[in-house]
């Protein structure tokens, strides 16, 4: 996994650094891509009545610690954080941020539980860190990567919810009310994602990751289905788990790109085709970037690939 979380760092365009407001209460800490490093999940904080709400942690220090330094310029306690899900590019954060404020409390499904089981993805991975770091095909770069990941399954129980969130439902977290979504079985076993009622936000995780989905433990006709119920509600901003907030019409091409994904991986066209299909649905939102297209076609020929090898979804999938 490592490998390929590298290898799709290559095709994400450049990130900014500063908090954004989105609305009024609403700022976006985006993943910020350093060179060679895997991803981090962009970070949504909501303001709430008891302190701030923060969706997602990031991986690196340098982005838990952008959360922290936002946390203190608003002379606000985190309250909250909601992981959409537990791929650690988005829940590694959690420990230095509960070291920063004990009372914050986590918010998640209990999928986790599986990933770090006997056999599950996370125990998998973590198995195979000291092969990975005496590969010597690995750079300096690529085994502090490692290191990071070992460093966080050290303290995996960070990792846990401690409010378990099981069901779809409306409810406060932090003392503001969200629309609370869970799916059955898209990125992971069970994904969170939010609809803010009162700025129209939807804060999504990687329901949608910027330009090429990221399928390593998905089940994708459910995923497609999640994307379904998003257009449902009437959001008026889409923040994804990688990539820039999304208006209605850019969510809907890119729901049409990966509906047309899914059903040319149960098809007989080659992986090449899969993927410039994708690219071409894709297109208005690549900016005429025709050399970024074809990356993205590449990294979705990949995926295809790898998602044909199991049956049309990732090993991990539980689902049909
Ligand atoms: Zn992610």
């Amino acid at each position: 996994m490592l490998a390929t979380l590298l290898m799709i760092a290559a095709f994400q365009g450049a990130a900014e650094v500063a908090p954004r407001e989105l609305a009024p209460g609403v700022h976006l800490i985006t993943g910020v891509r350093a060179p060679d490093r895997g991803p981090d999940g962009n970070t949504i904080v909501f303001d709430g009545r008891d302190g701030l709400v923060v969706v997602d942690t990031g991986r690196h220090v340098w982005h838990s610690d952008a959360i922290l330094s936002f946390a203190r310029s608003r002379a606000r306690p985190i309250a909250a954080i909601v992981n959409t899900h537990w791929h650690l590019d988005h829940s590694s954060g959690n420990l230095r941020l509960k070291a920063a404020f004990p009372h914050a409390r986590v918010y998640a499904t209990n999928a986790i539980d599986r990933a770090l089981a006997d056999g599950g993805f996370l125990a998998r991975e973590f198995a195979r860190t000291p092969e990975y770091l005496a590969d010597p095909s690995f750079t300096e770069t690529d085994k502090d990567e490692v290191r990071i990941f070992i460093a966080t399954m050290g303290e995996r129980n960070a990792l846990r919810p401690d409010i378990q969130v099981s069901r779809s439902d409306r409810r406060r977290i932090g003392g503001r009310r969200f629309d609370v979504h869970v799916t059955d079985n898209a990125v992971t076993d069970a994904d969170v994602w939010l609809y803010d009622p009162s700025t129209r936000i939807a804060v999504l995780g990687d329901l949608v990751t910027f330009p090429v989905p990221y399928f390593e433990t998905a089940c994708p006709n459910r995923w497609r289905a999640a994307l379904d119920e998003v257009w449902a509600t009437p959001f008026a901003l889409a923040v994804p788990g990688h990539g820039d907030p999304m208006t209605r019409e850019q969510f809907d091409i890119y729901r049409a790109a990966f509906g047309g994904l899914v059903d040319c991986v149960h098809t007989e066209a080659t992986v090449e085709s899969c993927g410039e299909g994708y690219s071409q649905t894709l297109t208005p939102l690549l900016n005429g970037d025709e050399a970024r297209r074809q990356r993205v076609a590449a990294g979705v020929a990949f995926y295809v690939g790898y998602l044909r090898e199991n049956g049309g979804k990732s090993a991990d999938c539980l689902a049909s």
